[in-house]
């Protein structure tokens, strides 16, 4: 598949697809990275706890899982990644040494997609896991396109919402800060009826592209929420940091002296930023997240617009 020209606009990866082979005998292990060396990355665990803490950090593109593994066995590996949003997509294939109905049946019923017979046959496998892959890919994209906002290019509402869930689940269980930050460009109806709709399209692209120049961790998240309305997600980030962030923000795209004669906040395009901070552990659940950043804004909206206002829940 080649999108060269939307790589950049849906964050694409350009190098080999990743696999990850889960297996406690090193010699399997040496045996799968060799046939796979040339086509894809490799990643190796020796058990299902390494597996399982390898597929948060690095997530693979697929898992080619062994069942009898000491510890924890394939089948838990599998149960714990299908329970969990940010793995349950990654396609699981078991490789086992009994293949038998009835756990053939278990892994299939777990969700995982295919079943590789040991000794392995290279060239089975490698047709094998190209089709899955393919698959996998195909649906990546999908799952990509479906989260876009069309206007702007950076996430929908819809992503923002589950992702919004997600880490704010994740927060609570690694014991990390999470913030938010909504924010609404000042007087944009003002700048539709002086300037036409397409300069206002304009405009939301340039301020899309500005947040998202100026957010440099891979886990932030811009999206927009609606109309002339941000959010940008920060996870692993305390209140005082998101603080900095919105107060940066306002000022870069102020900085982008987008002409706006009809405002009174200045001559040029603005925006009012709300900010809400939770400290680990998490006292707020996603909807007070994001009810305390909405509140927020519309205090910087009274405050005279152009300007951050911010709320902490210790
Ligand atoms: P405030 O400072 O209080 O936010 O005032 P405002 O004028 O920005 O807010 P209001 O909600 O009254 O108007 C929002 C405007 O944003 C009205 C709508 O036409 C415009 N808008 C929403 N989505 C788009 C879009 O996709 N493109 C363009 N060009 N305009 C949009
Ligand atoms: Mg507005
Ligand atoms: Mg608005």
């Amino acid at each position: 598949m080649n999108f060269s020209i939307f790589d950049d606009l849906l964050d694409i990866p350009t190098d080999l697809p990743k696999i990850l082979v889960v297996d406690d005998q090193r010699v399997n292990l040496q045996f799968m990275a060799h046939i796979f060396a040339h086509s894809y990355q490799v990643l190796t665990a020796e058990s299902g706890e390494q597996a399982l803490d390898l597929c948060h950090r690095t997530p693979p593109d697929l898992i080619l899982l062994d069942i009898g593994m000491p510890g924890m066995d394939g089948f838990e590996v599998c149960t714990q990644l299908k329970a969990d949003a940010a793995t349950q997509d990654i396609p699981v294939i078991f490789v086992t040494a009994n293949r038998d109905e009835a756990s053939e049946t278990r892994g299939l019923e777990l969700g995982a997609v295919d079943f590789i017979s040991k000794p392995v046959n290279p060239a089975v496998v490698r047709a094998r896991v190209k089709t899955h892959l393919t698959v996998k890919l195909q649906s990546d994209l999908l799952r990509r396109l479906v989260f876009r906002d069309g206007l702007t290019g950076v996430f929908n509402r819809r992503y923002f919402d589950q992702q919004l869930r997600m880490e704010t689940a994740r927060a609570s269980r690694v014991n990390h800060p999470l913030a938010l930050i909504m924010l609404d460009v000042d007087f944009f109806k003002r700048f539709n009826d002086r300037y036409g709709h397409q300069a206002g399209d304009d405009c939301l692209r340039l301020v899309a592209q500005t947040l998202k120049a100026n957010l440099r961790r891979p886990a932030d998240l811009v999206a927009r929420y609606g109309g002339e309305e941000f959010v940008c997600l920060l996870p692993d980030t305390g209140f005082d940091q998101a603080m900095m962030l919105a107060t940066e923000l306002e000022t870069q795209v102020r900085l982008k002296t987008i002409a706006h004669a009809d405002s009174d906040s200045a001559k040029v395009v603005t925006v009012s930023l709300g900010v809400a901070g939770c400290n680990a552990p998490l006292p707020c659940t996603a909807d007070k997240l994001l009810a305390a950043a909405d509140q927020q804004l519309y205090l910087a909206k009274h405050h005279g617009r152009g300007c951050v206002r911010g709320q902490a829940f210790q």
